[in-house]
């Protein structure tokens, strides 16, 4: 029987994973070569949707429905317990044009998503024309979700070894029998790789099918002294994501360019672009930054235990959503260690 697991990346998808299996009494040890929570899943922009959810396949949207039923729940959860506010709130997305109307109608009709058509001007002074307004998409606000995770993994007991970094597996047979590390060699009855953009990589032939890569995306920061609206807003990959306090979030490219986290000035002069075309008073903004999405084809993440070792399971590759995909992934790997694989996930040989 396995009780005692060790977990490679602290990220949205290690931490969630980690409370899931400390929460069910199973030992947790959690490693990450930074500080935990400060990866894609810092970087990222904390909507809990898919952006278009109506340009995704359903093995996307089941996944992604499910976690953003989980969210506010988790979010209470994690204050009550920590005293650390996850900043969840219920705010909106309004779809800007051009968009695919009847598709994306169609869509929210199947899924039974709730969506307004809307006059523009209602949310944004001054702004002409229509839009598609989404009232029950939520956003997090990322870094103080990871604090929160952090704090519920220690006060749950959870054993974090933080700037150590997973060199390589030890195999014998169909068994993993331990990690070695730049620090130690560490062992545990199961292994989770949940290293996000760098699983496949660290796990060299043992990836077998999976194919995760890293993608990066830039961000700009904006501050206000007050939010100027309170809705998400999408256009055409553009997000714009207002924070309580007058922080707004500007996001973001897809960049197929390695393990590269630099920011641009391309990224930089596109985005502003962007902006400035809806919002042409905007100031500078504030800060740059980039982060590496873990992509993988078609947006699916790899959940499950690896074909062929029986003591080693996945839980990466989750790429534009990771952080909303992280309470029911969390979730789904728990069920494949007690036996129940969703095989829509599987590690592929
Ligand atoms: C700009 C941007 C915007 C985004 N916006 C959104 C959004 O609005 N909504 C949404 O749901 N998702 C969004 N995402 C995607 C989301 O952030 C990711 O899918 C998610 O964070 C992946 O989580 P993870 O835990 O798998 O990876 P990560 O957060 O990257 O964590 C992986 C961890 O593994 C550790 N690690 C790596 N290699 C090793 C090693 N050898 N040894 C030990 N530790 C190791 C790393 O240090 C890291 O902490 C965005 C991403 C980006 C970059």
């Amino acid at each position: 029987m396995k009780t005692d697991f060790l977990i490679i990346g602290g990220g949205a998808i290690g931490l969630c994973s980690a409370i899931a299996l400390l929460e069910e009494g199973y030992k947790v040890t959690l490693i990450d070569r930074n500080a935990t929570g400060s990866e894609a899943s810092w970087a990222g922009g904390g909507i809990l949707s898919p952006l278009c959810s109506w340009d995704y396949s359903e093995k996307v949207t089941s996944l992604t429905e499910r976690s953003m039923g989980m969210f506010e729940d988790m979010a209470d959860q994690l204050l009550h317990h920590t005293g650390i506010d996850p900043e969840y709130q219920r705010c909106g997305m309004l779809i800007l044009p051009p968009f695919q109307e009847k598709i994306a109608t169609a869509w929210c009709k199947a899924h039974q998503v709730i969506f307004n058509h809307v006059r523009l001007d209602e949310h944004l002074q001054g702004m002409q024309g229509a839009g598609l307004f989404m009232p029950d998409i939520a956003q997090v606000r990322n870094p103080r979700l990871l604090q929160a995770l952090r704090r519920r993994f220690e006060m749950l007991g959870g054993n974090m070894l933080e700037h150590q970094e997973a060199l390589s597996f030890e195999i014998s047979g169909h068994e993993v029998k331990g990690l070695s590390t730049n620090k130690e060699k560490l062992t545990a009855d199961a292994y989770i790789m949940a290293a996000g953009a760098w699983s496949k990589t660290l796990l060299g032939e043992h990836a077998m099918g999976m194919e995760v890569r890293p993608i990066r995306g830039q961000m700009l920061l904006f501050k206000f002294e007050a939010p100027p609206f309170s809705n998400i807003l999408l256009q055409k990959e553009l997000y714009i994501i207002p924070r309580t306090d007058g922080h707004v979030l500007v996001g973001s490219t897809l960049e197929d360019v390695g393990f590269n986290k630099s920011i641009t000035t391309e990224a930089m002069t596109y985005l502003l672009g962007r902006v400035r075309t809806l919002f042409p008073d905007w100031p500078s903004p504030i800060r740059q930054w980039a982060g590496l999405r873990p992509g993988s084809p078609d947006n699916i993440p790899t959940i499950g235990p690896h074909p062929r070792l029986s003591n080693l399971y996945a839980n990466c590759g989750h790429f534009r959503y990771g952080v909303t995909m992280s309470p029911a992934s969390a979730r789904l790997l728990l069920d494949a260690i007690q036996g129940h694989t969703d095989q829509t996930y599987r590690w592929r040989e």
